[in-house]
């Protein structure tokens, strides 16, 4: 084993891996350091979603397109008060990239479908990769391999080094004894964001946060630590993306793994009547974004995801159906109807005028839990995405991609995490990989 790299990734996902796949390509010596036994972080459990402008998707559609709209859409995405702490410089160049980052991806052999809509996006943006985002981990992985970079998991980055004031490695805290790795020419930050880091939660976004988990269990933060440890500025540690609703994975793995770990609580059903049904069968009105089809509505879930979704004539049919107690499932209804009636508040004292559940069929999906997608904190980086100091210097040596280098910049809406992780990954990975 070599312990000196033209390159070091922190950092197996999405970023990590077209850093690394980038530079090896570019004919640096590169080495990628991965925390878990295999490579994929949140890239690896995403949708898949990839927006971008200019692309030629687009132009095959017959979409005239630019940045310069894009930015301006993409800023109509999400509460207005995190929009007004965007980087707006640092976005704008990151979508002039993000289409040469598309055809990269499909010269290493994957398959898009789309550009799909999003309002308030003026033209149809969101390119799907097919069949989800996994493939982007399997193609990436695939490519820096054969471009003859190391890839070494298990292997969590517990410590930047310096050489005076230039970042010049890392150290590996394994079972047995600390490693010692060293860059000629930067150590590249790419190891996720902080969903599931109770602490930085309740620093940053508020103590009655914290007990909301990270969709991602292993997005513990690292990176973020390591990078406000060498100095770097850091901006919006306290917007998150979420709490939200989503559906709970389905248990798919060994026996040891089933056992729950923090508890069961925190779960929901949504109970859609026939009314609610109509509503969320057709755009806009979509229950989530899925692989492949972009959007999913009710029927979607019901054909693609029994699993989560029963329908039935009868509510006591459908409680039953997910093994709900039928006359608790009742009570609540009837709870609601009178809160929807005015006649009654609801369990936190509210009185509403509301359309009261009733009818001859019901949808019922979860269990959904309320989680952190992502976080929308990072280093503040420039467009070599370089660390910088809280003086605006950049930190010589260090880098920071995807979560790790958002810059200040705000993601909202499908698809731009995915493209600013890749793209930035690429970009830092050819500026480095050309570096002699
Ligand atoms: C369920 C879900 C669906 C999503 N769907 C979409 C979508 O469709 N489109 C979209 O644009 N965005 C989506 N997102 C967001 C998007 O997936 C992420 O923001 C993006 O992929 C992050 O990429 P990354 O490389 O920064 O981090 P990650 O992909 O999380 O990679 C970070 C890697 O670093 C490793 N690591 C952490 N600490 C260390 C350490 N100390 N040493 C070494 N390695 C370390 C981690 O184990 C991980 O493998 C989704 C997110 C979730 C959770």
């Amino acid at each position: 084993m070599k312990y000196e790299y033209d390159v070091i990734v922190v950092g197996g996902g999405g970023s990590g891996l077209a850093c690394a796949a980038r530079a090896a390509e570019c004919g640096a010596d590169v080495l990628l350091l991965e925390k878990q036994p295999q490579l994929g972080g949140a890239t690896g459990i995403a949708i898949g979603s990839f927006t971008a402008s200019g692309t030629p998707w687009q132009r095959k559609a017959g979409i005239e397109d630019h940045p310069d709209d894009h930015e301006a859409d993409a800023a109509k995405f999400g509460p207005p008060a995190y929009q007004a702490k965007n980087n707006t410089d640092l976005r704008r160049f990151f979508l002039e990239h993000a289409a040469d980052t598309l055809q990269w991806l499909t010269g290493l052999g994957l398959v898009f479908h789309g550009p799909n809509p999003e309002p308030p996006n003026r033209v149809p943006r969101m390119h799907n990769v097919v069949p989800n985002a996994k493939a982007y981990i399997a193609a990436l992985q695939s490519r820096l391999v054969r471009c003859g970079g190391t890839i070494v998991c298990d292997a969590a980055v517990a410590e930047l080094l310096r050489d005076g004031k230039r970042i010049d490695g890392v150290v590996v805290r394994d079972r047995d004894r600390p490693a010692v790795y060293r860059a000629r020419r930067g150590v590249v930050l790419a190891a996720g964001d902080y969903a599931n880091a109770p602490d930085m939660i309740a620093r940053f976004r508020g103590e009655r946060f914290a007990v909301v988990e990270g969709i991602n269990p292993h997005a513990a933060g690292d990176g973020h630590r390591l990078a406000e440890q060498a100095g770097a500025r850091m901006v919006n540690m306290e917007i998150t993306y979420g709490p939200e609703l989503r559906f709970i994975a389905p248990p798919r793995d060994g026996f040891a793994q089933l056992l729950p770990a923090r508890g069961l609580g925190k779960i929901a059903y949504l109970l859609l009547d026939q009314r609610l049904v109509e509503r969320y069968s057709r755009w806009p009105h979509f229950l989530s974004t899925a692989p492949e089809i972009a959007y999913a509505y009710v029927a979607d879930y019901l054909r693609l995801r029994p699993d989560v979704a029963v329908a039935g004539r009868l509510l006591d049919d459908v409680a039953a159906a997910r093994g709900l107690a039928a006359p608790v499932v009742r009570e609540t209804v009837e709870r609601f109807n009178r809160f929807a009636a005015g006649t009654d508040s609801d369990e936190f004292g509210r009185r509403s005028a509301s359309i009261l559940m009733d009818g001859e069929r019901w949808v019922l999906l979860g269990p959904v839990k309320a989680y952190f997608t992502t976080t929308e904190g990072g280093a503040a980086v420039n467009r070599r995405m370089q660390v910088v100091d809280d003086r605006g210097s950049p930190i010589r040596g260090l880098y920071a991609v995807g979560q790790n280098g958002l810059g200040g910049m705000v993601l909202w809406g499908h698809g731009l995490h995915i493209a600013w992780a890749i793209t930035s990954g690429r970009l830092v990975g050819e500026a480095l990989g050309r570096q002699d």
